[in-house]
């Protein structure tokens, strides 16, 4: 089949797995490359929890600015239409590597979304594992009344990934019939190494991305666009 004529619902069981090249066209700054984050901040004094141990005040400062700069930006279109298909495909979901909440504010319901390195609207105290949703930036008050500090619940550099999260996203890729990878360079593991799973099971995979990438040969078809733009005809 050609790229061209590639319908999301012409499958039954849907996994889009993306990465920060999603959330690009809605103006949520990147990591790494040109403009990213890390280029501005050195990591280990900002997302690590041996900087948070040693300076809580200064990694939620940092945090705040993340937290408003992502409720700043407007999901696009392609979000819009990931959510359309997840609310007219009962068997279809959401793996994703970001943090930023876009999908859900586009219409993913939360239980049809799997966010592997956590979300940075949501808190957990750093002493009892209490895990709320909280949009509030600035964070006030940034403890919880055991009386710890709340931590953002996210994957930082050096911590694990949630199991759950890690489980229920392999077991969904390892049963679809359709893996759409958006905006991912794969290059960060585990994350990068799930899409195979759904190769190993015979699946049909898509990967939407304007560069290639160090997985685009597990891709059987490959199409050079922005996640908007190529959303926009596969889940028409
Ligand atoms: P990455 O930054 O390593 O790669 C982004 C990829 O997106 C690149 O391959 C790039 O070519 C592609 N891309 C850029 N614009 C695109 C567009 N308009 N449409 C489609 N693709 C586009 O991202 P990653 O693989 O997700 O890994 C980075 C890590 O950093 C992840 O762990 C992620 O959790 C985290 N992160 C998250 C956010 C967020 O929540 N929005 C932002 C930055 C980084």
């Amino acid at each position: 089949m050609s790229n061209d004529d590639l319908r999301v619902r012409d499958f039954s069981s849907v996994v889009f797995f993306t990465g920060a090249g999603m959330s690009a066209e809605s103006g949520v700054p990147t990591y790494r490359g040109a403009g990213g984050i890390w280029n501005e901040y050195n990591f280990e004094d900002y997302a690590c929890q041996e900087a948070f141990d040693r300076d809580p005040e200064k990694v939620w400062d940092f945090h705040d600015k993340r937290r408003a700069m992502a409720l700043s930006c407007v999901p696009h279109d392609g979000h819009r239409h990931i959510g359309d298909v997840l609310r007219d495909l009962p068997d279809a979901l959401v793996v994703t590597q970001n943090i930023d909440g876009m999908h859900q504010r586009a219409g993913a319901p939360d239980d049809r979304v799997i966010e592997l390195h956590g979300s940075m609207f949501r808190l957990r105290c750093d002493a009892c594992g209490v895990i709320e949703h909280n949009v509030a930036h600035p964070l006030v008050p940034r403890t919880h009344r055991c009386g710890a500090h709340w931590r953002p619940d996210i994957v930082w550099f050096g911590d694990m990934l949630r199991m759950d999260a890690v489980q229920a996203a392999a077991d969904a890729i390892a049963r679809c019939d359709l893996l759409v990878s958006i905006g991912t360079s794969a290059v960060v593991y585990p994350a990068a190494q799930l899409p195979a799973l759904a190769a190993q099971s015979g699946a049909t995979l898509i990967e939407v991305n304007p560069e290639p990438t160090p997985m685009s040969e597990l891709y059987p078809h490959r199409i050079r666009e922005k996640a908007s733009v190529a959303l926009a005809r596969l889940c028409a």
